[in-house]
């Protein structure tokens, strides 16, 4: 049957800007990280990215490694969009990324100009696309020069294979000079995506206050902490649960757990489930643009849309959850 997009999808919410430049964003969007590689069938993952964008979710955030196998994401993605969402491809902001390693040799990693042009057009084949609406430096590469990263994102617009271009996990102090760089070329450099939630708020330290400055967009990862912040974890450290998921098991100490229980008990007072707390946090005034979460359901997608029915927070809890 083919896919018919819900009428009502865009009155669900406001859209946020992305610093001023001239693109929206969801204040939710999807990221396909963990659960869109061959790890998980078509079905289930048809299911998820068709309900988020009935719902409004109109960011679907890619990059060249995610799987699954490295690269199944951007293939799986490709042909949902073949399947079912070609005739919505304006509506929808798809961004990948290059910077962690992709393949052999001194050119499948990090900054170079050779690296970034070569990941992209790969990307924009398994995708199946002409372009994507924003293209990320996934991380700082500390050997290549800026003005060579920079460039190559610049040469990537001009070549019409990206309409905007971003940066992923740069200090405040790099994001300054790469947004020098990119004002000097002319570039659309709008938006930077860090790690952010309330277990690791490292962009209150000085990258919020320079994107505010430099009128740049934040998009936040990891806002649930890879599931931490969330019913989870809250009375079993429920490992088996994990999937697999290496890079949280550092994080499941009882500190952190003790954690846990703290900030439910706010959530719980606001009426809002964890989860839903965490996301509507990184939403409060002055914070993120958008929150990019993973789901490996369609009810976990509910509940984390959930969030958006209250994003205000009085300062009393703001200083609670600081405390915390
Ligand atoms: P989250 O912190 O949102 O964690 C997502 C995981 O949390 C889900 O896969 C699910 O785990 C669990 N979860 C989500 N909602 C709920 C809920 N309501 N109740 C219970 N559990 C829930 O984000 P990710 O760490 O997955 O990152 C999100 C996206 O951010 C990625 O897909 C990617 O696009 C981007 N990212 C970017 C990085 C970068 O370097 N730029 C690095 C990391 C991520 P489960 O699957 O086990 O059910």
């Amino acid at each position: 049957r083919p896919y018919v997009a819900a009428a009502d999808r865009y009155e669900r919410f406001g859209y946020r800007r992305v610093g001023d430049s001239g693109i929206l964003l969801s204040p939710l969007s999807l990221g396909l990280w963990w659960n869109f590689g061959d790890n998980r069938t078509f079905d289930s993952q048809r299911e998820i990215l068709r309900h988020a964008f009935d719902n409004g979710i109109i960011h679907f955030d890619l990059a060249n490694n995610y799987g699954p196998p490295a690269g199944a994401a951007e293939e799986n993605f490709g042909r949902m969009l073949r399947k079912d969402f070609k005739p919505y491809r304006n509506e929808l902001v798809i961004s990948s990324k290059a910077g962690w390693d992709m393949w052999s040799g001194p050119h499948g990693t990090l900054g170079s100009r050779k690296y970034l042009v070569a990941s992209c057009d790969s990307s924009l084949e398994k995708l199946g696309l002409d372009y994507v609406d924003i293209f990320y430096s996934h991380r700082f590469d500390p050997k290549t020069p800026l003005e060579e990263t920079i460039g190559a994102l610049d040469s990537l617009v001009r070549a019409g294979k990206a309409l905007y271009v971003g940066i992923s996990s740069y200090s405040a102090e790099r994001t300054a000079e790469a947004k020098a760089i990119a004002k000097e070329l002319g570039t659309p450099l709008v938006i930077h995506q860090p790690s952010y939630n309330m277990l690791n708020p490292w962009v209150e330290h000085g990258l919020l206050e320079t994107l505010q400055k430099e009128k740049m967009g934040a998009i936040a990862f990891t806002p649930l902490a890879q599931g931490l912040l969330t019913d989870k974890y809250l009375t079993t450290t429920n490992v088996e649960r994990q999937g697999g998921r290496r890079s949280l098991d550092a994080q499941l100490t009882e500190e952190n757990l003790k954690k846990v229980r703290s900030l439910n008990e706010v959530a719980q007072r606001r009426g809002q489930t964890l989860a839903q707390m965490a996301i509507a946090w990184l939403l409060r005034d002055g914070a993120a643009t958008s929150v990019l979460i993973g789901a490996s359901s369609t009810k976990q997608l509910d509940e984390n849309l959930g969030a958006l029915k209250n994003t205000e927070f009085t300062q009393a809890e703001l200083e609670e959850i600081s405390a915390i």
